[in-house]
């Protein structure tokens, strides 16, 4: 009997799940809330939803960093592309996905060797026994508002409910995070708002629309007329919009399964941002991490995570998979990173890509070095462009070894 596998989320990293486990030969199910796949590139007008798009958003990775494994986005597409060329292709991707739409995970338990799977969908709820569990979930669907309570006078949105800059037409508005949210933002709303205030513990970009001044300060607190820094500065505005980024959630867990530490900032206890240290060969989390490219990460977690449920690679010892969380929290530490940045990876994504692989025994993507060095091509252009970078068009050489810039 070949294993059966659950995926929860049809959003990038549960069809990427799904793909691989069937390619394995085992028996899959993903159950996916909504009534569509993609997730985050599921834009919509309503607010609230589990989608944090916004009408205009333009990638800020190119479509060469972005794409599964031999499956490009399509050629005429420009390098950076809307949120409908995302969703396309994702739905290109999941034809023929074993997906039950319209069906809420509720729990998640261990049952004897199995794991016991609830499901809410409209006529009622359904329970099933499988062998894997993928938790594909998202992480961008849970404010983090430290500024929630208040008595502001104008409107306060978290950037999860922003949609569109026109909706800013002639406002004064503060900013709050300069992350890629916040500064995109600011970005678009330099078109229509009157005068935008970004505001960050770092001013990092140097050049930057005039109607946008940065801040290098902290928000202290929100005030009826606007936002008091730690130097207290008061800044007037009639709308502000947080940009302080989200919360972990997994609803569907116990504690004595998972626990979200260190403010909801820490999935635990994971090894590798991947593997569950106490059923390494059979709970998996894809797509934790943070500052890192996606889609092709997410295929190599999913190939470690296989390799550890049907025998292709050897788990490690036990104390190694427990140790992991406090040697990364020292490891992070070590980079100046508080522990909230625990899943983030940055310039070690391509160490943590090379060591996934030879955990999960399987064969780096040859042209993987092409993918890095264009992100680090982009990374200097962000910093020092951060206006113009999304009109540059990269061109891969054939066998995708090499690129130009066009
Ligand atoms: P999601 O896309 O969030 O999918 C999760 C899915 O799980 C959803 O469909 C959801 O409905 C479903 N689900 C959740 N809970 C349950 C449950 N209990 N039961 C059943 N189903 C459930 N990445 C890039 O590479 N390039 C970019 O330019 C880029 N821009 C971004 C812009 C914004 C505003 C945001 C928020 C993110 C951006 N990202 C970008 C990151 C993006 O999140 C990833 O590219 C990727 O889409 C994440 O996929 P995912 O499958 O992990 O999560």
């Amino acid at each position: 009997m070949p294993k059966r596998v659950c995926v929860i989320g049809a959003g990038a990293a549960g069809l990427a799940a799904a793909k691989h486990s069937i390619a394995k030969g085992l028996e899959v199910e993903v159950f996916e809330q909504t009534n569509s796949v993609g997730g985050t590139w599921v834009y919509s007008e309503q607010t609230g939803c589990h989608s944090s798009m916004y009408q205009d958003l333009k990638t800020n990775l190119p479509k060469e960093v972005m794409q599964f494994r031999d499956v490009p986005f399509q050629a005429d597409l420009p390098s950076f592309l809307t949120h409908e060329d995302v969703l396309d292709y994702l739905q290109e991707f999941s034809r023929g996905l074993p997906i039950n739409f319209n069906q809420t995970v509720e729990s998640v338990e261990r049952s004897a060797d199995k794991w016991k799977v609830i499901t809410h969908h409209g006529t009622g709820i359904s329970e099933q026994l499988f062998d894997i569990v993928f938790v594909c979930n998202g992480h961008y669907f849970e404010p983090n508002n430290p500024y929630k309570e208040n008595n502001f006078e104008g409107t306060l949105i978290h950037s999860h409910d922003y949609r569109r800059a026109k909706d800013y037409l002639d406002k004064e508005v503060i900013v709050i995070g300069a992350g890629p949210s916040g500064i995109d933002i600011a970005l678009q709303l330099s078109a229509t708002a009157r005068k935008i205030t970004l505001i960050s513990q770092k001013a990092t970009y140097p050049t930057l629309p005039d109607n946008i001044t940065q801040i290098s300060q902290h928000v202290k607190k929100v005030l009826a007329e606007g936002c008091e820094t730690d130097d207290g500065t008061v800044i007037r505005a009639d709308t502000i919009i947080v940009c302080t980024g989200y919360f972990y959630k997994y609803p569907f867990f116990n504690d004595d399964v998972l626990r979200v530490k260190e403010n909801n900032q820490l999935v635990s206890p994971i090894f590798e941002h991947v593997v569950h240290a106490e059923y390494p060969d059979s709970l998996f989390f894809i797509g934790l991490n943070l500052v890192t490219i996606t889609f092709p990460l997410f295929e190599y977690q999913v190939k470690m995570a296989l390799a550890f449920a049907t025998g292709g690679a050897e788990i490690p010892d036990k104390k190694v998979l427990i140790d992991y969380e406090r040697n990364q929290i020292e490891h992070q530490k070590t980079r100046g990173l508080e522990t909230r940045f625990y899943h983030l990876l940055q310039s070690e994504q391509w160490e943590y890509l090379a060591r996934i692989a030879r955990l999960g025994n399987f064969d780096e993507w040859p042209y993987m070095k092409t993918i890095e060095n264009i992100t680090q091509y982009l990374h200097e252009q962000r910093k020092s462009n951060v206006i113009g970078y999304k009109n540059i068009n990269f061109k891969l050489s054939d066998d995708g070894m090499d690129y130009e810039v066009v």
